[in-house]
């Protein structure tokens, strides 16, 4: 089977000839891999930003084809699951300080089928669309579990919310809070061209970081920059929350009179196993909306490529041929 595995921080993706992987014990399962969408994440793993191990085949965002499952989504962030972890025994496998995720740390999707450790990581999707579907297990996860994090600052009479970050992610997000939430939605971009697609996924009101006015009871920053984070920092409302998603390694001053009273930051990392089953309800109940790019497995190189400068709307998503 062909596979694309990355060697070592900064080598180019290689095209390989594998042997198709089989159970190795009475858990395991194999799926055959149908799409799998292409993350910055994936940027950061080929960088060598996430320390390996190498050599490793990426793709977290899988779609398969499972013998008695049918179409299949794969939850990708897979803890230890030693009872003994604290956050796998509370189904909080994606901040496992063990976690052995697909396409990070174990083998992923871009490959012709992937080793998956337990039956229950694969969800049946029905007739969904491989390559739309695809997306949902990373992209519109982590914008899941951050918009029902920002919720219960969210549920007063004329709440507002800011979305920072209109690319794939907010994009979900807005698709979230207003299906969710009757909060006035503000949504900041740099992108005029993001911001109409803001504007007509929902949002109330789109500006530039600079455009914010008054106070705000919940912030999620997809950017996760400096200049984001100080953005979200000024216009929290006390007891507001900030939810950092994006990847930037911004930083903000924190401590009593810094910031309103009461004021909560958090990160927030992709999401749990039961908020994949959650948001793939929702996406079957609400039509999320949301740009696929599918391309041929053996261009991983060249998705890589359009990803790092900028050419991808949406989301590239790896199909196999
Ligand atoms: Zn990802
Ligand atoms: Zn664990």
């Amino acid at each position: 089977m062909k596979a694309i595995v990355v060697n070592g921080p900064h080598s180019p993706l290689e095209l390989v000839d594998r042997q198709i992987p089989v159970p190795l014990g009475p858990e395991e399962e194999v799926i055959r891999v149908l799409a799998c969408g292409v993350c910055h994440s994936d940027l950061h793993v080929a960088d060598g930003d996430f320390g390996g191990p190498y050599p490793v085949v990426l793709g977290h965002e899988v779609v398969g084809e499972h013998p008695e499952l049918g179409r299949v989504l794969l939850y990708a962030p897979w803890g230890c699951g030693r009872p003994e972890c604290r956050q796998c025994s509370s189904g909080l496998e994606m901040i496992c300080p063990n976690g052995r995720e697909a396409g990070i740390v174990s083998d992923g999707g871009y490959s012709e089928y992937m080793r998956v450790p337990r039956r229950d990581y694969l969800i049946p999707i029905g007739d969904m669309d491989p390559a739309s579907a695809a997306p949902l297990a990373c992209g519109g996860l982590t914008a899941f579990r951050a918009v029902k994090r920002a919720l219960p600052h969210l549920q007063g009479k004329n709440s507002r919310a800011i979305v920072i970050g209109a690319g794939g992610l907010g994009q979900f997000a807005i698709q979230f809070l207003k299906a969710l939430t009757n909060t006035e939605l503000t949504v900041v971009d740099t992108s005029a061209e993001k911001l109409d697609a803001a504007r007509s996924l929902g949002a109330d009101l789109t500006c530039g970081a600079d455009g914010l006015t008054g106070k705000y009871d919940a912030v999620i920053d997809f950017v996760g920059a400096d200049a984001t984070m100080a953005a979200a920092a000024s216009s929290i409302d006390r007891q507001g929350i900030i939810i950092v998603v994006g990847l930037w390694g911004g930083r903000i001053d924190f401590g009593v009179g810094v910031l309103p009273s009461e004021a909560v930051l958090t990160t927030s990392i992709w999401g749990s196993l039961d908020e994949l089953k959650e948001l793939l309800e929702f996406a079957q109940n609400h039509p999320l909306q949301h740009t696929v790019e599918p391309i041929p497995l053996d261009q991983a190189q060249h998705a890589h490529d359009l990803l790092r400068s900028g050419g991808i709307k949406g989301r590239a998503v790896l199909v196999m041929g």
